[in-house]
């Protein structure tokens, strides 16, 4: 079969560029992806449509979509199109929620089996993902944070340990060499740091730790940065690294832990054997990941003990740790909780734009303005300067760029003017990660230990994703956990296009004042002084129930 990208130019194929620009996002999604056969994006299972009759089915339908019609789809796959009004989205989705009680991994894989329900990732069947990029300015952030918080500002000299190179783990050797440190990314599959290397996020590879700590071990002393990808199991890498007396200054991991059965690839296995096993013993293979781990996870609490910065990076490795009996797993702090928190309590976050006629000069303007008009937002133009300079262009042309209230619509109406008066060659589509202030609740990444207690209230990205629709969204998401994320999160995704059309400066404007004012409201909600602050600041109407006391 050929290999599926994104269609480039100014050339419709569609009725409008709403639908165009949600058929190139669809299929760039594939192109960036990991296992395209599988129709799989990332994180393991995270599938861009339920099998190839739906996502053929999709491209049809999309192609002869009117305006005023909304294409319905479950779990990947396309159920109806309803007449609605050309202020509606063009596209509503619900992926992967199942009910309470019911929300295991078991019942996730036997539903797939099924064929009756695909897991989407966050970004995957939501047509949102940028490859990569789509998480390395958090990744980045992340790093800063830690330098700011324990290395007086600067990671130059420092020794960053991780694992995995997959489609978001991918961005950590990038992320790290950005921000000055030496960064040593295990990886059991030498296809993936092959991969890494290809597309310029990783710089060199070995499968000999003693070689790969001569490079770590000289660049950190002459305060360089670089980037090492190991060939070998973390799981025997983390305890090996102790045993050898070697400390990190920052311990994390990026493998797909959370998936015992798809994801994490034990100790002793390699991607193939795993594979085979899984076939014919998947409790075996579940049992040796579980296993693989613990060990992995009593390793890095070792390291945080002996003084490492040791962070949980968002793949539920400690909620499986525990379940194999590492009790105090969970002494490893959450990303989201330890260093991004008080931006995302004024909705900053990870903000994204896609050149939907493939021209990378198009987000290179879109650079400059920012550069130009926000030139008081440290956080954009420190970002944007080095972006510029070093992250690479996969699939269609895409920026990340962590914005807030207000922020995002300033931008997204300079914009679409550019693209009103032909400044851009084509239409942008705005987007952004569904790990994002109101739109995801998951009690052990996104919402652990909420100043409230609310972690487990899935209200928000429910609310988000209906307040979305009435606000004229182009596409609007609702998903939940699969694989072994089944009832741990459910988030809400969003996707704008910016095709210049007043239409457009409506939808982008109510949508995304709306989107993160919900966010700030959250977050205020919840108690977050920032919050609050960014509030009464940015005159988000929130109501004070304390204020009607009777
Ligand atoms: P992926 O499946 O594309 O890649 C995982 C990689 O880990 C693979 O290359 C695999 O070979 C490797 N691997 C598996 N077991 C290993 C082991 N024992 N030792 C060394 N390497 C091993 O997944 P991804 O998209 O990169 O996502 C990774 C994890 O990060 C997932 O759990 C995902 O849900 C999570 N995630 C977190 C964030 C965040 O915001 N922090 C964002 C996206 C994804």
């Amino acid at each position: 079969m050929e290999k599926i990208t994104a269609a480039r130019g100014t050339e419709l194929r569609c009725k409008g560029w709403r639908q165009e620009a949600l058929l190139r996002m669809l299929e760039n999604v594939l192109e960036n992806g990991e296992n395209q056969k599988e129709l799989t994006v990332y994180a393991a299972l995270a599938k861009a449509a339920r099998d190839w009759n739906s996502y053929h089915a999709i491209v049809n339908t999309l192609k002869s979509l009117e305006e005023d019609e909304t294409l319905v789809i479950q779990s990947g796959k396309p159920i109806g199109i309803m007449r609605t009004h050309k202020y509606a989205p063009i596209v509503v989705m619900a992926n992967c929620n199942m009910i309470g009680q019911w929300a295991t991994s078991d019942n996730f894989y036997k539903y797939q089996e099924q064929g009756l329900i695909v897991w989407g990732g966050l970004t995957a069947a939501a047509w949102q993902y940028i490859g990569s990029q789509g998480v390395i300015q958090g990744t980045y952030e992340i790093f800063q944070s830690i330098a700011r918080m324990h290395f007086g500002g600067d990671l130059a000299g420092r020794f960053i340990l991780t694992a995995g190179l997959g489609g978001m783990g991918g961005a950590q050797p990038l992320a790290a060499t950005m921000a000055g440190a030496a960064i040593l990314c295990v990886e059991v599959s030498e296809a993936r740091i092959d991969k890494r290397i290809e597309v310029g996020y990783l710089q060199r590879k070995t499968s000999s730790l003693s070689e790969a700590l001569e490079w770590i071990q000289e660049a950190a002393a002459k305060k360089e940065s670089v980037s090492v990808g190991l060939l070998g199991n973390a799981a025997d890498i983390y305890p090996e690294l102790l045993r050898l007396g070697i400390q990190p200054d920052i311990v994390t991991d990026q493998t797909s832990a959370h998936d015992l059965l798809y994801g994490y690839i034990p100790s002793g296995f390699s991607p193939e054997e795993a594979a085979e096993l899984r076939k014919s013993d998947p409790e075996k293979l579940q049992a040796a990941s579980g296993a693989s781990i613990a060990r992995e996870v009593e390793a890095m609490l070792t390291f945080q003990k002996k003084g490492a910065v040791v962070f949980d990076n968002g793949n539920n490795i400690r909620t499986q740790a525990v379940k194999y009996g590492v009790k105090d797993a969970f002494n490893i702090v959450v990303f989201t909780e330890g260093f991004l928190r008080p931006l995302f309590a004024r909705a900053i976050g990870p903000f994204r734009w896609v050149a939907l006629s493939g021209d990378v000069e198009d987000i290179r303007k879109i650079d400059r303005l920012i550069l130009e008009q926000f030139s008081d937002n440290e956080i954009a133009v420190n970002w944007i300067r080095l972006a510029n300079k070093y992250v690479p262009v996969e699939g269609l042309p895409a920026r990340i760029g962590w914005f807030g209230h207000g922020d995002r619509t300033k931008l997204a109406l300079a914009v679409n003017e550019m693209v009103r008066s032909g400044e851009l060659s084509g239409p942008i589509a705005f987007s952004r990660d569904h790990l994002d202030a109101g739109s995801m609740a998951h009690p052990n990444i996104m919402t652990e230990n909420m100043k409230d207690g609310s972690d487990a209230i899935a209200d928000w990205p429910l609310l988000n994703a209906m307040l979305n629709c009435s606000s004229m969204a182009d596409l609007v998401a609702i998903h939940s956990g699969g694989g072994g994320y089944s009832g741990y999160m459910t988030s809400a995704g969003v996707t704008l296009v910016a095709d210049g059309t007043a239409d457009a400066d409506l939808r982008l404007k109510t949508t995304l004042d709306n989107d993160t004012g919900l966010g700030v409201l959250r977050y205020a909600d919840a108690g977050y002084d920032e919050s609050l602050d960014e509030a009464s600041q940015k005159g988000i109407r929130r109501i004070d129930t304390k204020q009607f006391q009777s």
